[in-house]
């Protein structure tokens, strides 16, 4: 008698493990997510879906996108979320750092998740854009090398800032103090190098070093008056472009409408038993990531503005805000804004050397150009004569913003 009732025990606990597998199955097939709602959702308990939570979905909204500027820390993200009453439910501290750091990587905010190594398209709604997750992605990747606050609390704002001219090395900072109580910073090379003998023995005063840092800057802004003339420029393009924006956007639907029917093709396959699971996400995964791109692409496209001059927009106010920075003697901007634009800064005989990333080395190209002259007219052209930094396509025959200087 025990016998058999363990028997139909036992197969009872298998029929319902198998129910349960495939009602996972079915809801993930649905494009609903099972488990526990991530932080600014709730569980919505009748329905079984997950909904916007709705105190915390804008606080988390906001704070996410806030973070895709790349300009906060993952503490400053931290205390944000605290400040707004997103605390452990336990432990009644802020988040800790490892559930912030594992909530900026789901993909759950912009509206995917993964289940068994493959991205679905979710129901639910997105918190956030593909691209202010990818943004996040590359903030993660930049507070990740920011650590060097403390020297820069001592006053050694250049530490670490330069590599030598001569072996390579790190340029180093140090503070002395006189016997009057002045005190001096100075930089020089760390002098590390055994294989090659350092000829770089000289010191570079903080003073010295802040006036090469302002010199290299200069060479890369934009002034107001070329921020306004570019900025009209590019309303006028704008004007012009909005009709082969929507040819676009009708290109991207049928696209859509024909991966639809492709990844409904592979999940009846996938249900009829024709695919097994493996070949299923190997076919399918790559199409959701797709479809979902083509999606977010006509969200982005239908918006009142046309994003895909924006790069060329945030380029012109970024290099014009870098004018301000010079203008205003804000050292901190100044340095933040020569490590992003510049790849490498060698100093050499009391000479910073900063080679800049596209497209500010046209930008220095151009400086050095318009100060070569004082022919307001010739100044003129060369400042209309970077073409390369348009990012119109090759295929369209309007006119651009730059050309290539000589
Ligand atoms: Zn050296």
């Amino acid at each position: 008698m025990i016998a058999v009732e363990l028997g139909m025990a036992n197969q009872y606990i298998r029929d319902l493990s198998v129910n349960i597998r495939r009602g996972i199955r079915e809801k993930v097939r649905r494009g609903i997510y099972f488990g526990k709602a991530p932080l600014g959702y709730y569980n919505e308990p009748r329905l079984r879906t997950i909904e916007p939570h709705p105190q915390f979905f804008n606080t988390v909204k906001n704070a996410l996108e806030h973070f895709a500027t790349g300009e906060v820390s993952l503490t400053a993200f931290q205390k944000e979320l605290a400040a707004a009453g997103i605390i452990g439910e336990r432990s009644k501290k802020p988040l800790p750092l490892s559930s912030i750091g594992a909530l900026l990587r789901n993909p759950f905010y912009y509206g995917v998740f993964s289940h068994k190594g493959e991205i679905h398209q979710g129901v639910h709604v997105p918190m956030i854009t593909k691209r202010t997750f990818d943004d996040i992605q590359m903030a993660l990747v930049k507070v990740g090398k920011t650590r060097h606050k403390r020297a820069e609390d001592k006053g050694l704002l250049y530490l670490n800032f330069a590599t030598c001219g001569s072996c390579g090395f790190r340029i180093t900072g140090e503070r002395h103090v006189k016997k009057s109580g002045r005190r001096f910073h100075y930089y020089r090379c760390t002098h590390k190098n055994k294989e090659q003998r350092c000829e770089n023995r000289s010191f570079v005063c903080h003073e010295k070093f802040a006036e090469e840092v302002k010199r290299n800057a200069e060479l890369v802004v934009i002034p107001d008056e070329w921020k306004e003339k570019f900025l009209a420029k590019i309303e006028t393009w704008e004007a012009e472009t909005s009709q082969e924006k929507q040819q676009k956007i009708d290109t991207f639907k049928s696209e859509l409408t024909s991966l639809k029917a492709k990844i409904d093709r592979i999940n009846n396959g996938f249900t009829e038993g024709s695919i097994d699971i493996a070949e299923f996400k190997e076919l399918k995964n790559p199409l959701v990531v797709q479809k979902n791109d083509l999606e977010q692409q006509i969200v982005a496209l239908e918006g009142s503005k046309l994003k895909r001059l924006e790069p060329l927009r945030n380029w012109i106010l970024e290099a014009n805000k870098a004018e301000n920075a010079v203008v205003s003697n804000n050292w901190l901007e100044m340095k933040s804004f020569l490590q992003k634009v510049g790849s490498n800064r060698l100093l050499r005989a009391q000479t910073l050397t900063v080679s800049f990333k596209k497209p500010f080395d046209l930008l220095a190209r151009t400086t050095v150009a318009v100060r070569s002259t004082n022919d307001v007219s010739l100044q003129s052209s060369e400042w209309w004569r970077r073409r390369e930094l348009n990012p119109r396509p090759k295929s369209t025959n309007q006119p651009r913003l730059h050309a290539y200087p000589r």
